[in-house]
């Protein structure tokens, strides 16, 4: 039997999110938590609502699936995030213990990779899951941005 809880699965409930903010005029990143199969948590980027440059998508992720499992480690937990984590969120993942990432597009100059950032050792990464739908979210924001 197929599972159809892929992680294209997953990572095409994060674009919706992430479509959501390209909708309110926010940076297009969105973030889902998975456990179980079930989500936990669904967030976008809310940097301009909120007038706060911490509200990224996988800061409220962290804060909303801790809330729904009562404890602050998100073990067994996997983030399903649009663009590669910052070196912020990723620090904040880190302090989570988070079992697993899964990201879509890189983000060469601010993300946690090109950073040097370092992940919690028990969390695993998977990285290019719908990196081209991602990507491209993000270069029709801006673009619209330099109209
Ligand atoms: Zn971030």
């Amino acid at each position: 039997m197929i599972n159809p809880f892929t992680d294209e699965y997953f990572m095409k409930k994060a674009l919706q999110e992430a479509e959501m903010a390209f909708d309110k005029g926010e940076i297009p990143v969105g973030a889902i938590i998975v456990v179980a199969d079930k989500v936990i948590a669904r967030t976008h980027n809310l940097t301009e609502l909120l007038n706060d440059v911490t509200a990224h998508a996988e800061m409220q992720a962290i804060t909303s699936a801790a809330n729904f499992l009562g404890g602050k480690y998100l073990k067994d937990c996997t983030l399903y995030v649009t663009l590669e984590p910052c070196q912020m969120c990723a620090g904040a993942l880190y302090w989570s213990q988070i079992t697993k990432i899964v990201f879509g597009a890189r983000d060469e100059q601010r993300g946690f990779m090109t950073m040097g950032t370092k992940l919690h050792p028990k969390t695993t990464v998977v990285s290019g899951v719908m990196a081209n739908e991602a990507a491209d979210l993000m270069i029709r924001f801006f673009a619209s941005k330099r109209k």
